[in-house]
C-alpha cells in the first residue's frame, strides 16, 4: 500500500484520533499476565487500508503491540484454507454469550467450543495447524509477514513465556477437550502454538494491511493473490460480526454494525466489506476486555461512513 492521497480522508482519520484520545483515562490495561500489564495506557493508534491500496494512519499507528486474540482471525483463515467446512465438526458457529475463557459450555457441550474466537475454539483451530505444519506459529508469523509486507514482524518471547507460566485456564480447556476426543495433538504442543500466535507483535498499519483480504473478497493486498475464496471471506466476516467482540458482540454490532475482532492487547480490527479494513489500538480495556478508546474510534468512524460514500473506493 501507498500513503493515502486524499487530504480530506487523512484529516478525518486525524480527527477520529483526536476525539478517541479523550477516552484515554478510561479502562484498565490487561493484567492476566505480567508481560502485558506494563503497556502504556496513553497510546492510541488508527490505520485504514483501502481496497485500492491506500494507507491512512494517525497517532501510534506504527507501534507494534501484542495482537493476542486478533491472531484468531488468521488462525481460522489458515485452518479453513486447509480443511474447509470439515472444521465445523469440531468447533461451532454460534456466539457463546460467555467470557472468552469460560469453561462452562465446554463441559455441557461435550468438548465442542461454541465458536473459533473464544479461547477453546482457537485452541481447536491451533490443533488443526499443529497437525498440518511442523512449526505452526512460525508459519503464522511468515503468513503475517507476507500479508503485511513487513518482514520484521516478531513473536514476543517474553509474552509467550508469561502466557505459558500462567496457562492454567487455557490448559484446563485444552485438557477438557482432549478428554472429549476433540484434540488430536499433545496439549502442551497445541498450547505452545496458540500462545506463540497470540504473542505476535504487529502495528495498526500491519494489521489493517494484513486483514484487508476480508474487505476485498479474499484478495491479499500485498501479494495480489487470493488468500481465501470470496465465500470464505464472507463467512469469516459473519463470525466476526456475531462473535468477534467477546460477550459484547451484540452491543458492538448495534453501535458500530461492522464485523470486528478484538484482542486483550487493546487492538480491534474492523472490516467495511468492499471498501477498507481498519485497525484501532489503545491498551486500556473495559470490563469485557475490549479497548475503550479503540471501540469509541470505530463508533465515530461508523457514524461518518455515509459521508465518504463518494470519496472512498
Ligand atoms: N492469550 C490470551 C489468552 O489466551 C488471549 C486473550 C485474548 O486476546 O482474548 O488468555
Amino acid at each position: 500500500p501507498r500513503p493515502g492521497s486524499s487530504p480530506a480522508l487523512q484529516a478525518w482519520v486525524e480527527d477520529i484520533d483526536r476525539q478517541a484520545r479523550t477516552k484515554l483515562g478510561m479502562g484498565r490495561v490487561a493484567d492476566y499476565i505480567p508481560a502485558l500489564a506494563d503497556q502504556d495506557p496513553e497510546r492510541f493508534g488508527l490505520a485504514i487500508c483501502t481496497n485500492d491500496g491506500q494507507l491512512y494512519t494517525a497517532g501510534d499507528a506504527e507501534i507494534p503491540f501484542s495482537i493476542q486474540s486478533l491472531s484468531k482471525v488468521l488462525l481460522l483463515s489458515l485452518a479453513l484454507r486447509r480443511h474447509g467446512d470439515a472444521l465445523w465438526r469440531r468447533v461451532g458457529l454460534n456466539p457463546s454469550g460467555m467470557p472468552f475463557n469460560s469453561l462452562m459450555q465446554l463441559e455441557t457441550e461435550h468438548g465442542k467450543p461454541r465458536n473459533p474466537f473464544i479461547n477453546a475454539g482457537a485452541i481447536v483451530v491451533a490443533d488443526h495447524l499443529v497437525g498440518a505444519f511442523a512449526t505452526p506459529s512460525k508459519h503464522l508469523q511468515d503468513v503475517a509477514r507476507t500479508l503485511s509486507g513487513n518482514a520484521g514482524l516478531l513473536i514476543d518471547r517474553q509474552v509467550l513465556a508469561s502466557e505459558w507460566r500462567h496457562r492454567s485456564r487455557n490448559a484446563a480447556a485444552a485438557y477438557l477437550m482432549k478428554a472429549f476426543g476433540n484434540l488430536d495433538n499433545e496439549v502442551d504442543e497445541v498450547l505452545n502454538a496458540y500462545f506463540a500466535c497470540c504473542a505476535l507483535r504487529m502495528s495498526c498499519a500491519d494489521l489493517a494491511v494484513t486483514l484487508n483480504y476480508l474487505a476485498a473478497d479474499g484478495h491479499a493486498m500485498t501479494t495480489g493473490d487470493r488468500f481465501v475464496p470470496p465465500a470464505m471471506a464472507q463467512r469469516i466476516n459473519a463470525l466476526m460480526f456475531t462473535s468477534g467482540m467477546y460477550d459484547a458482540a451484540g452491543d458492538f454490532a448495534y453501535r458500530v454494525g461492522l464485523p470486528a475482532k478484538s484482542g486483550v492487547g487493546g487492538g480491534i480490527v474492523a472490516i467495511v466489506p468492499g471498501r477498507f479494513s481498519v485497525c484501532a489500538w489503545s491498551p486500556a480495556l473495559d470490563e469485557r476486555g475490549n479497548s475503550v478508546a479503540a471501540q469509541y474510534a470505530l463508533e465515530l468512524l461508523a457514524d461518518d461512513l455515509g459521508r465518504w460514500s463518494g470519496t472512498l473506493p
